[in-house]
């Protein structure tokens, strides 16, 4: 979608469908709705009254406009009196897309036009128009789809505005990847085809990228990883992606669990809890998008993005509970349930990146335990670590990029419950807390790095459209990683007293 500016007042803009935001129904204060008005000769109150529109958030009003404006359609959109300007931009931005879907072109009024408010309208309305179907065939296949908008404004040349829909093009366009890489099915989307497809995006941007098959993994000593790997009859992929600016302060290393199908492992889940454990890569999707987004935006940020890959399936080398392996770091663990493997393969990814990045900041993203969906919903990802202002700073960018997280505790009391009586460490803990016994262990491989696990179960892939997620996979993370990325811009820009580095976007 080709996103621009433009100076045309509302009645003027020729595009298929004009949509403008009302704050409450009667608008006798807000000029844009007014002139808008008197161009459709005065009708406003009567459509409103006529289909019950009451200006409530997200209740939206398409009307034909028969000639009397250039667009052929009006999308009055509710945005209620008390949701933000940012929270109005996003919920504009979001219902032109989904009442465009049979249109070509869109022109948007905002209530507020800053670089902040076109920033997240960019992100909503690409977001918004975001669809998959790659394997629908003929009529099945959903035709058109929007090809170009514009915001409405009064300067179309403004550098801050047209910066604002380069970034928030980059990060939904970069948050779409990650949900195409989720939707895909496991027979196309394996280890070997994630990592080829890594590989080509990250070079389009000349990101250095490396990555290891089999073997490399089996002399690196990965062998809680391969442990997994065992009942697959495709090869994992360890993949290594970096971004490194000429300008940065810091190191940020961002892993993620690629599991391209979770079957269980002998430790079989049931049929209807696997039918959707494609979605098991999430984490790794997340961690391209979010690097690619990096790389495009030009962040003084340097990013490593560590994705370990495989799938976890049940042939006859299949591990077994009981089995014990030694892990990449040194320690023994003893398998206990193969279902949880995320961690085994998160262990050996974590244990590598500290050794080999000496990160400043270490992020995985995992879809790690249906413990985490338990304790808060499935729209919330679980947020762990020592780092309090870490964790502050991860909850603001959060905000911004309109996705939910919780700070949970990595209690030490429950550490025991991983108490191994042949190995150093057990693989999983007992029945209450699983989502925090998973994030203990994984601390085990992590040493002295500033790190930090995110728990993406819940909010990675949506059983129906959610918010403003689609069906499927959502993309989640992508957006507050670089929210984040750009808080430690501001950083490397304060210290060098150079405020250009970080625009207005903050
Ligand atoms: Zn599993």
């Amino acid at each position: 979608m080709r996103i621009t500016l433009s100076t045309d007042a509302p009645k003027a803009a020729a595009v298929d469908i004009l949509a403008i935001g009302v704050r409450r129904k009667k608008f006798d204060k807000d000029e844009e709705l007014l002139a808008l008005d008197k161009a459709l000769g005065g009708v406003l109150d009567e459509w409103f009254k006529d289909e019950g529109f009451a200006a409530k958030p997200n209740q939206v009003l398409k009307v034909p406009a028969r000639g009397r404006v250039k667009a052929k359609w009006i999308l009055l959109v509710g945005l209620g009196t008390k949701n933000s300007d940012m929270e109005a931009a996003r919920i504009l931005g979001y219902q032109a897309a989904k009442a465009s879907s049979r249109q070509k072109s869109a022109a948007i009024v905002l209530p507020e036009v800053s670089p902040a408010t076109v920033r997240v309208a960019t992100e909503t309305l690409i977001g918004g128009a975001y669809r998959y179907a790659e394997y629908k065939t003929g009529t099945r296949k959903p035709k058109g789809g929007l090809a170009r908008c514009a915001f409405l404004c009064a300067d179309a040349k403004s550098t801050g505005l047209k910066k604002a829909i380069q970034a928030g093009t980059a990060v939904a366009e970069s948050v779409n990847i990650a949900r195409d890489l989720v939707n895909a099915p496991p027979n196309d989307l394996n280890p070997v085809t994630l990592a080829e497809f890594a590989k080509t995006e990250a070079e389009k941007l000349n990101l250095e990228v490396d990555v290891w098959d089999k073997k490399k993994i089996e002399a690196a000593g990965m062998n809680l990883f391969l442990a997994v790997n065992r009942g697959s009859a495709v090869e994992p992929r360890f993949i290594h992606i970096a971004y490194k600016p000429k300008k940065s302060h810091t190191k940020v290393a961002f892993v993620g669990k690629g599991l391209t199908f979770d079957a269980g492992g002998l430790c079989l889940k049931p049929g209807k809890s696997m039918v959707d454990m494609k979605c098991d890569m999430a984490g790794s999707a997340a961690t391209l998008g979010l690097v690619l987004a990096a790389a495009r935006l030009e962040l003084p940020v340097e990013v490593h993005a560590i994705i370990g890959s495989t799938e976890n399936m049940l042939g006859a080398a299949a591990y077994r509970p009981g089995d014990v392996f030694t892990s990449l770091a040194g320690k023994t663990v003893e398998i206990i349930n193969t279902d949880a493997e995320g961690r085994l393969v998160l262990a050996d990814c974590l244990a590598w990146t500290v050794e080999n990045i000496k990160p400043d900041i270490m992020v995985d993203h995992a879809t790690l335990t249906g413990a985490c969906m338990v304790a808060l919903g499935p729209h919330r990802a679980a947020l762990y670590t020592h780092d309090s202002d870490l964790a502050q700073t991860y909850e603001n960018a959060s905000e911004l990029a309109d996705e939910r997280f919780w700070r949970m505790p990595l209690d030490k009391g429950l550490r025991k419950q991983l108490d191994s009586f042949i190995a150093d460490v057990k693989h999983t803990g007992g029945s209450y807390g699983g989502s925090i016994t998973a994030a203990l262990f994984l601390e085990e491989f992590v040493g002295t790095t500033n790190w930090m696990h995110l728990d993406i179960a819940g909010p990675a892939f949506n059983d129906g459209p959610a918010g403003r997620t689609p069906k499927g996979g959502t993309g989640f993370g992508v957006a507050t990683a670089v929210r984040f990325l750009e808080y430690l811009a501001l950083d490397t820009a304060s210290d060098d007293g150079d405020e250009s580095a970080a625009t207005a976007e903050a």
